[in-house]
């Protein structure tokens, strides 16, 4: 990473990466001419690749008509179709649709709309939202409340009320003698004393990533975890919140990850994969019934000026048509197969690779020192900022963190855009083989 020189421009730190020149499919350029595989999708978001000439071709045509129109002054037709779309893509009864720009908005939608909800509906008693460590919801102030992240939230600690969490299904790090399906019930019933001791009738939903993003490195539960939540949350009249927006529109091989295991939720936040970096989108989907229900008792005090942006809803369109024509969901499913098979060959060739996870191509692997007892790398090795610069210094971008169940642990999330051939993960795969003899080298591994 170059350090930043002279800019008026600033994110989280001084440090700063070549500046980008064009990019097409799976690969991005720099100004300097080298040539980089967008392994993870920037951050799991262009998911049917760069420069997809029909959307392109489909924000063309809306700039021309209307790039904005204030939802208070006019409807849109990009807007209306995409919600009809999303409707019909998900569970019977989960046909309504509130658009926001990004992830951190479609959380904290789902939230207030939550709440709403159970006011208008006579529980107003109702108001906690349980969630899980680690897990990682976004940074805007309600959304951190759900975060279970320290380093992203401590410091903001005074400024929101953080709410309940119980420990993530981080089962792989488990040593005891449960087999999978118990160690799914088990991370369950946490839900359950949770929901009993915090008061069932304080308890307002429980939100879950269905497949863990950037906080746990593409965590999946064992099959039991699922259907046993859902059956608690119904068990206490708790709403069911899944935060798809990293695993959501199909990188998992589903549209939802959640259908994977038959789960339907009352509300979903969905956002990066859905309009694929083309434009800031995200949204809410919600069930009809609830819906109903708040718009009936004066509606829902919540709302952001980009709402419905008929050239982001058009881009979002647009992309939802490729995931079909191209069938890259299926692809997803197929590519996802082909990666975690070359990612467990390198694991049982460097010791150091102590999981491989996830499902479709939201995919991850987890640097361990020790592969029987699962401990982490000594963080003065700082592995995952250094391995992903080695793979970027050999043209791969990847993604990485430090954190899992409550303790530190290096993960790096391999997540190509669903357009990715077969050829193109032997690539993938050749690159990370390169980088990580090299890390081990330096490392002394
Ligand atoms: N929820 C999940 C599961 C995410 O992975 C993210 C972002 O990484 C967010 C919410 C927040 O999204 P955004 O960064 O668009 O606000």
């Amino acid at each position: 990473m170059d350090a930043q020189k002279s800019s008026n421009l600033f994110y989280q730190s001084r440090a700063r990466r070549p500046e980008v020149d064009r990019a097409d499919g799976i690969y991005i350029w720099a100004k300097n001419g080298t040539r980089f595989i967008d392994g993870s999708s920037g951050a799991m978001v262009s998911n049917i690749g760069h420069s997809n000439p029909n959307v392109l071709a489909a924000m063309k045509t809306q700039m021309d008509s209307a790039t904005f129109a204030y939802r208070l002054h006019f409807e849109n037709e990009p807007a209306e179709q995409l919600a009809t779309v999303i409707a019909g893509k998900m569970p019977a009864g989960l046909n309504r649709v509130f658009f926001v720009s990004g992830g951190s908005e479609a959380v904290e939608s789902c939230v207030k709309f939550a709440r709403q909800w159970a006011v208008a509906a006579g529980q107003e008693s109702r108001w906690k939202v349980i969630s899980r460590f680690p897990s990682y919801h976004g940074s805007t102030l309600g959304a951190l409340a759900l975060t279970g992240y320290g380093p992203l939230k401590d410091a903001f600690a005074p400024l929101f009320k953080d709410m309940p969490k119980i420990p993530a299904p981080t089962c792989y790090l488990d040593r005891d003698n449960l087999n999978d399906e118990e160690r799914g019930l088990k991370y369950a019933e946490m839900l359950r004393e949770e929901i009993i001791a915090q008061g069932p009738e304080t308890v307002l939903a429980f939100a879950m990533e269905p497949v863990g993003g950037a906080s746990t490195g593409a965590l999946v539960a064992p099959d039991s975890y699922y259907g046993r939540v859902r059956e608690i949350c119904d068990e206490f009249g708790v709403l069911l919140i899944m935060d798809e927006v990293m695993s959501g529109v199909g990188r998992t091989g589903t549209f939802m990850a959640s259908e994977h295991w038959d789960v339907r939720a009352d509300l979903y936040a969905v956002s990066k994969g859905f309009a694929a970096g083309y434009a800031p989108l995200g949204a809410m989907i919600a069930d009809q019934g609830m819906v109903e229900t708040v718009l009936d008792a004066g509606g829902f005090a919540h709302g952001h000026t980009y709402a419905g942006n008929p050239l982001a809803c058009s881009a979002g369109l647009a992309v939802l048509n490729e995931i079909d024509r191209l069938n890259l969901m299926g692809n997803a499913q197929r590519m996802g197969d082909v990666l975690m098979g070359g990612l467990n060959e390198l694991m049982s060739r460097y010791e150091f690779i102590g999981d491989v996870r996830g499902k479709g191509l939201l995919t991850a692997f987890e640097m361990v020192s020790d592969r029987e007892t699962m401990a982490p790398l000594p963080k003065d090795l700082n592995a995952y900022n250094r391995f992903v610069d080695i793979c970027y210094d050999r043209g791969l971008i990847t993604y990485s963190r430090r954190t899992r169940g409550g303790v530190d642990g290096d993960h790096f999330l391999i997540c190509p855009p669903m357009i990715v051939a077969e050829e193109q993960i032997s690539e993938i795969l050749n690159i990370l083989d390169d980088s990580l003899t090299a890390f081990a080298r330096d490392a002394g591994l």
